[in-house]
């Protein structure tokens, strides 16, 4: 067999259309990013329209006002079923558990419920390449939109991304593909979605909060693949067990694999010279030198891979690949290089927010390393690094909540000194890294206790060592 099952052909295709015609009645469930985009594309089709979130603030007043003038109905400030009550169908935004009480009143009962990318999905006039996975979802689709650009093809990335699908569908121009992130919340009620290539670069365990065990998790994930069919193609991690146990929830797809090393099925893998990836022959082509790879970590090479072989079955070349890869920065707040001061190198992975983003951050790096870590705990014991840490980290500075949790599980492995800002945070790092080190801000926490988010945090690095780098030249 070929390990290049299917080129996909991305000319746009019939496709089934919406599940439920227009003009009908739409509730949707949350007015965030993804809710307010879904009332507006069914606004467009000739829907009547509610929306509804718990809660009232003035952003989400503002922000539903265009709403209102185009004649949707909008609660704000309560849930209840009986807004719902009498629609023909309900959209979920993926912040909202569907568990919830709500959900299961009588005067909901049989009204089909849809998610947004499902909305999207019945007004997309494009193919859809879509990218889910627990970890590199957002560096994957970035950095695949950027190689299908370098081969000229017109792409809009969305999704889970920051542009919401409904709006990416509502504003396209001469795009010839929409790459989308799609998250497990996001597969949950879809019932016709049907991306032509899809990716799953990994699972393990997360958002227990939100499901009763990790195989529905797992199972979300594969929902993915649920409407995919023989001339479409899957991407899968050879490497993760957790995806190769299940494959089978893939069905029929033809699909291709990933690995850092090579195995027999690999389509893209990385020897001890180059990441390559083998064409329709099944010879295997350069993408790049190893040396050549911009981003740090064995974790983004897998990302690389994993995009590769999706931007190859979308019929772009290894070398336009490669150019593409070589030229990619990486994003903002994902092991960020943001500054060095007197021989220590400051990185930015405010991203990192679970134990074991922080694991793969302490893979990357071969100098010794001052971590500042710290937030709002998550669960997760920090015992699990306590190895690494102790072989590869000169000190942690500890902040925020979970300060004194980290103190306890790590304080044996390697010096653990506590800090009350950010500010103080790197200022005791500059004190104990030396020259050839780095500091590394990597969580292992969400940003919530101090910032509004973990961009807000890292951006906060960002600066305070902007201002420590100008006052040290
Ligand atoms: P996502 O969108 O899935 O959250 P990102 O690309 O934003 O993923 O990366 C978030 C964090 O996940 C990174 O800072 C890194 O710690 C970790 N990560 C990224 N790619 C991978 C991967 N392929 N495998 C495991 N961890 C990864």
């Amino acid at each position: 067999m070929s390990l290049v099952p299917v080129c996909v052909e991305l000319a746009p295709r019939p496709r089934p259309g919406p599940l439920v015609a227009a003009p009908a009645t739409a509730t949707v469930f949350g007015a965030g990013r993804s809710g307010i985009a879904a009332a507006d594309l069914l606004l467009d089709h000739g829907y009547r329209v509610r929306l509804t979130d718990s809660n009232s603030t003035l952003e989400l007043e503002n922000a539903c006002r265009p709403l209102a003038r185009r004649g949707a109905a909008i609660s704000l400030g309560e849930q209840s079923a009986s807004f719902a009550a009498g629609s023909d169908f309900i959209v979920i935004s993926p912040g909202i558990d569907e568990r919830a009480e709500l959900f299961s009143a009588p005067e909901l009962a049989g009204i089909p419920v849809f998610g947004e990318v499902e909305i999207a999905y019945w007004y997309s006039p494009l193919p859809l390449v879509a990218v889910t996975g627990t970890n590199g979802k957002s560096t994957t689709v970035s950095l695949l939109g950027r190689i299908l650009a370098e081969a000229g093809i017109k792409n809009k990335v969305a999704g889970n991304i920051g542009l919401a699908l409904c709006s990416a569908v509502r504003n396209l121009s001469d795009e010839a593909v929409i790459v989308a992130e799609i998250s497990s919340f996001q597969l949950h009620s879809v019932e016709s979605f049907h991306p032509r290539v899809g990716l799953l670069l990994n699972l393990s365990p997360d958002h227990l909060e939100r499901y009763d065990t990790v195989e529905q998790y797992y199972r979300a994930k594969f929902r993915l693949f649920k409407h995919m069919a023989s001339n479409d193609l899957a991407v899968f991690n050879a490497a993760d067990a957790n995806t190769a146990k299940r494959k089978e929830l893939a069905g029929d797809v033809p699909s291709a694999w990933f690995s850092l090393r090579e195995q027999p099925r690999s389509l893209a893998y990385a020897d001890e010279s180059h990441l390559r990836i083998r064409t329709a022959d099944g010879s295997p082509a350069e993408i790049v030198r190893l040396e050549d790879v911009p981003l740090r970590g064995a974790h983004n090479v897998e990302n690389i891979l994993a995009a590769s072989c999706a931007a190859l079955a979308c019929g772009v070349s290894p070398r336009e690949i490669g150019r593409a890869v070589r030229a990619f920065e990486g994003l903002p707040h994902r092991l960020e290089q943001v500054g060095s001061v007197a021989g220590v190198t400051y990185v930015n992975d405010s991203k990192a927010t679970t134990v074991d983003s922080v694991a793969r951050a302490l893979e990357s790096f071969t100098e010794p390393l001052v971590l500042i870590m710290g937030g709002r705990h998550k669960g997760a014991p920090f015992t699990a690094i306590a190895d690494e840490v102790n072989r590869r980290v000169r000190a942690i500075v500890a902040i925020g909540e979970a300060a004194e949790i980290i103190e306890k599980d790590l304080g044996k492995a390697t010096q653990v000194i506590l800090a009350d800002s950010l500010e103080q945070a790197v200022a005791q790092a500059r004190e104990q890294a030396r020259a050839g080190d780095a500091v590394l801000l990597c969580p292992g926490c969400s940003s919530f206790d101090m910032f509004t988010s973990y961009e807000q945090r890292g951006d906060a690095f960002r600066r305070i060592v902007g201002e420590m780098a100008r006052s040290d030249a």
